[in-house]
């Protein structure tokens, strides 16, 4: 088994970062090579701006290249509670803006020709409890009513043409969700960006922000220092750097997945064979999918605990686990692959983005950006150029959690909470 992502040891290397120091000045910094900042230079960079990608590590090999390659439509958050907390049309923008972002990674693919099995097959939210059912019919009933024509209840019988397993009592489908191979789309991403003309710095890890007056900086980083008329924050859960009024707002919370060997013969078809994304409804709950060449990518927030190669094992098994207690047909099943990555978590679990002391900023996916972040990168890359002012997640004020300072000690206690939650729901 290796311990690694699947998606970066069976993508080529991206090849086009640049050589030497930073340049002394850039219309464009952006820190963070991640999707978020990849879009966002790409796009700047299509603009005519002059822009510096500042990578601490290599691009798209974060959260970015260790996710479960789900590019879902739908919100994470039940619509009902999101409209009741934020209005009928806010939460309908919400929603409306994943619907959105699936289209611009659509769109980004087709355009820049990265080869990334990107396919709309739909997404599954599969009941795991009996009880989870009447809500979710009523949950399909509002959103086709107020803001999803598409979304289809599925009954446990009609669930189980879909997924070959009994732990499933019913499911809400979307149409619109799509997968596809993360690290070739990170890659892809980062080449097309250095392709449009920015330059993207790996091993370029940002220490220092001076502010030079009206939103320009100084930054320094280990590959040098550069003046910036604009900065983007696309760090995600970062723990190191000048972040850290970004760190009192987002917690960085440790997600693991599993990659099984290529499954024989028409296994992969006979468990899933709508090739469709699945999220269960649990809080502790997992994801999971297939992939073209017949592996079952199966993950969750099996500890809460971060990312490390002793947690990464332990949560291989806590997942192989739960793998084989849905399919039981898995039992003698090889994983190949066991890994981990950080989910830069807000605590109302929406993404944020806007302007902090002149800096721009889009982060807080909240396990939710693989189609997000890219969307949201192109969407900050316009508010830069002051092309865009209506970023439906600039929402203004975004209080800092109280009583974190950047080292989430009270996880274990979230996690207890969610578990018991879960047992009682
Ligand atoms: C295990 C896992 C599974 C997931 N599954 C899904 C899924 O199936 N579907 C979905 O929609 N979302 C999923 N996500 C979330 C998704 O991957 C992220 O929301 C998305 O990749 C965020 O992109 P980003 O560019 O904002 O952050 P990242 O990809 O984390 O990039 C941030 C970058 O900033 C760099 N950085 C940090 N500090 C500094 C510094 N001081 N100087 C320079 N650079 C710095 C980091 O090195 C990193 O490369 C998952 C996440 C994880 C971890």
């Amino acid at each position: 088994m290796k311990a690694d992502s699947y998606w970066i040891d069976t993508a080529p290397a991206f090849d086009g970062g640049a050589s030497g120091p930073v340049p002394a000045r850039a219309d464009a910094v952006v820190i963070g090579g991640g999707y978020t900042g990849l879009a966002a230079a790409r796009a700047l960079a299509m603009a005519g701006a002059r822009v510096v990608v500042l990578e601490a590590g290599r691009a798209a090999h974060a959260a970015s290249g260790r996710n479960g390659g789900q590019c879902n439509n739908g919100l994470a958050q039940d619509f009902g509670s999101m409209a009741g907390a934020y209005g009928l049309d806010r939460a309908r923008a919400f929603y409306r803006d994943f619907d959105d972002a699936v289209t611009t990674v659509e769109t980004l693919v087709r355009d820049e020709g990265i080869d990334c099995d990107f396919s709309q097959g739909g997404k599954l939210k599969l009941a795991a409890k009996p009880e989870h059912v009447a809500k979710l019919e009523a949950s399909a009933e509002l959103l086709r009513r107020e803001v999803d024509a598409d979304v289809t209840f599925l009954d446990a019988a009609e669930t189980r043409r879909e997924v070959a397993s009994d732990t499933f009592h019913g499911a809400l489908l979307f149409r619109r969700s799509a997968s596809m191979h993360v690290g070739r789309f990170g890659a892809g991403l980062a080449a097309a960006a250095a392709r449009r003309g920015a330059q993207v710095f790996e091993n370029a890890f940002v220490s220092r922000l001076e502010p030079l007056g009206g939103g320009r900086y100084r930054v320094t980083s280990t590959r040098g220092v550069v003046d910036a008329e604009r900065v983007l924050i696309a760090t995600g859960a970062s723990e190191k750097g000048p972040f850290g009024w970004f760190r009192r707002r987002i917690v960085p919370i440790g997600s693991f997945i599993v990659a099984t060997e290529p499954l024989p013969g028409d296994m992969r078809r006979r468990i899933l064979p709508g090739a469709r994304t699945c999220t269960t409804t649990r809080l502790i709950g997992n994801f999971f999918r297939t992939t073209p060449d017949d592996r079952l990518i199966f993950g969750g927030r099996a500890r809460f605990a971060l990312p490390g190669p002793r947690d990464d094992a332990k949560s291989g098994i806590v997942l192989r686990r739960a793998m084989v207690g849905m399919f039981p047909e898995l039992a003698q099943t090889r994983i190949d692959y066991c890994w981990g990555g950080v989910v830069d978590m807000s605590a109302d679990r929406l993404p944020h983005a806007g302007r902090h002391e002149g800096l721009f900023f889009a982060t807080g996916f909240s396990g939710h950006g693989t189609q997000m972040s890219v969307h949201l990168g192109a969407a900050m890359a316009a508010a830069m150029l002051g092309t865009r002012s209506d970023v439906v997640w600039d929402q203004g004020r975004w209080p800092a959690i109280t009583g974190h300072y950047g080292k989430p000690w009270f996880l274990p206690a979230v996690g207890a909470w969610y578990r018991i939650k879960d047992a009682l729901s």
